[in-house]
């Protein structure tokens, strides 16, 4: 799932966007691990016999391609694999001297890298800090919870390694945040994976993304079977309320968890930022080792790639009719249900890669995340209105923490203060003692 950025308007002509968004992948799906659900691994096989690794003069070309495109100020090279330290130290040596040469003057260029940590070193640390790479580190939480997917080539776990190169970053003072995938096994331990990570890992930023992966041979988006690591609709939206919860009566505005920033963002009315919720995608592309360009991280595959950048501008690649399809569809395609229901200001139908069940009226095309989708923006709406309205008149969201601590008091002072046999104040018509006196 990618930041996403305006996309043009519909029109005779397709024109360019101001902005957009590259994952690359230097090494293609090569990587150290063989973490089995991963979605990337399996992309090796449309490259037989490659050799795997970005050429220089192809990276240039790209560096240069890529900032003459985006017509705002700021630029980031975002580096995703496969595992991409894995072509060494020297190939981003050379790219951040290809951004310096090729930069407009005034453009400030970022770097995102996202690694398994497990083969960073000093020298590694040294150059993220020294460039100010952000660095995005995948952990799925504790030892047990970590290692039940995250393994290496020979299936060993791969934790100690990971929390290895945590230590290095900590000690570099190099800015990180933690990816975590939410799947069959740590779905069910929301409070431990959340509170590791607050308070083991220490860190302020978090990203939970769901294992949602098709059982099939290609790796393709096809079929409407999923493995059994998948998670389910349900059991997201129960890890996320769980973890809502917690989040919203102890640390607001100390971390930062993605899915709650881009909730506040739509309630405030205001895009969400994030593809998987946005009306249209299309924003956020994937380019491998060799140049080919795909519609996205998602869907590299043979049907979505939209050519290579030694044969085609990367401008006109992005701007491509096949391209700007390819973003109104994820509207196009949405069903009936999602465009009557309650939260699709939010959620949007969610990503067309998770479209695989069909509406209670048949209607093809519902995510298979919907149920927990639903549960979780519902329960969050009350606590998001307020956030809202106070951001709203200049005062800090963080104030719904106070406000949840005095209505809970309230609660508790009215409970106190009711016989066992009255009617139970949430409102449900039972006795107390069979509601909330329970
Ligand atoms: S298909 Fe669209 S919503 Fe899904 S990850 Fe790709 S760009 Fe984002
Ligand atoms: S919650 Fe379900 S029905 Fe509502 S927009 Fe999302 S996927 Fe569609």
């Amino acid at each position: 799932m990618n930041a996403s950025v305006s996309m043009p308007t519909a029109g005779a002509q397709t024109i360019a966007p101001a902005a957009f968004h590259i994952m690359l992948k230097p090494r293609g799906a090569i990587c150290n691990l063989d973490c089995t659900y991963c979605y990337f691994l399996s992309k090796e096989m449309l490259y037989p016999g490659s050799r795997f690794r970005m050429a220089a003069d192809l990276l240039e070309e790209y560096t240069r391609q890529y900032i003459e495109a985006q017509r705002v100020p700021e630029v980031t090279f975002a580096w995703q694999g496969g595992e991409p330290t894995l072509m060494g130290l020297d190939f981003f040596r050379l790219a951040v001297e290809l951004q310096q040469k090729y930069r407009r003057p005034g453009m400030a260029v970022h770097n995102a890298l996202q690694t398994n940590g497990t083969t960073l070193d000093d020298d590694w640390c040294r150059f993220f800090r020294e460039h100010g790479f952000l660095i995005g580190l995948s952990l799925d939480g504790p030892r047990s919870l970590h290692d039940a997917y995250r393994v290496d080539k020979g299936g060993n776990p791969t934790f100690d390694a990971v929390m290895a190169g945590l230590a290095l970053l900590r000690r570099h003072d190099v800015e990180f945040n933690v990816l975590t995938t939410v799947h069959a096994a740590n779905a069910g331990h929301p409070l431990e994976v959340y509170r590791f990570l607050r308070d083991e890992v220490r860190t302020a930023f978090m990203q939970f993304i769901p294992i949602v992966e098709r059982d099939n041979d290609t790796g393709f988006q096809e079929g409407e079977r999923l493995t059994d690591r998948s998670v389910t609709g349900r059991q997201y939206g129960d890890f996320l309320i769980a973890l809502f919860d917690e989040w919203v009566r102890r640390d607001v505005g100390r971390v930062y968890v993605q899915i709650f920033d881009v909730s506040l963002a739509a309630w405030l009315g205001q895009s969400p930022g994030l593809c998987i919720f946005e009306e249209t995608c299309g924003g956020a592309l994937a380019m491998e080792h060799n140049g080919d360009l795909f519609s996205c991280d998602h869907f590299v595959e043979p049907r979505h790639k939209l050519g290579n950048l030694l044969e085609l501008p990367l401008i006109d690649m992005v701007a491509s009719e096949q391209q700007r399809q390819f973003g109104l569809a994820k509207r196009e395609a949405l069903p009936r249900y999602c465009r009557e229901c309650e939260v699709r200001f939010v959620c949007n139908g969610g990503c067309p890669k998770d479209r695989t069940l069909q509406t209670p009226d048949g209607e093809p095309g519902l995510n298979v995340l919907c149920a927990g989708y639903r549960a979780f923006f519902n329960h969050i709406d009350p606590a998001m209105r307020f956030m809202a309205s106070e951001w709203q008149a200049g005062r800090p969201p963080a104030n719904i923490m106070d406000h949840l601590t005095r209505q809970e008091a309230e609660w508790q002072r009215r409970l106190a203060s009711l016989g066992r046999n009255d009617s139970c104040p949430c409102g449900s018509g039972l006795k107390l003692k069979r509601c909330h006196g329970r």
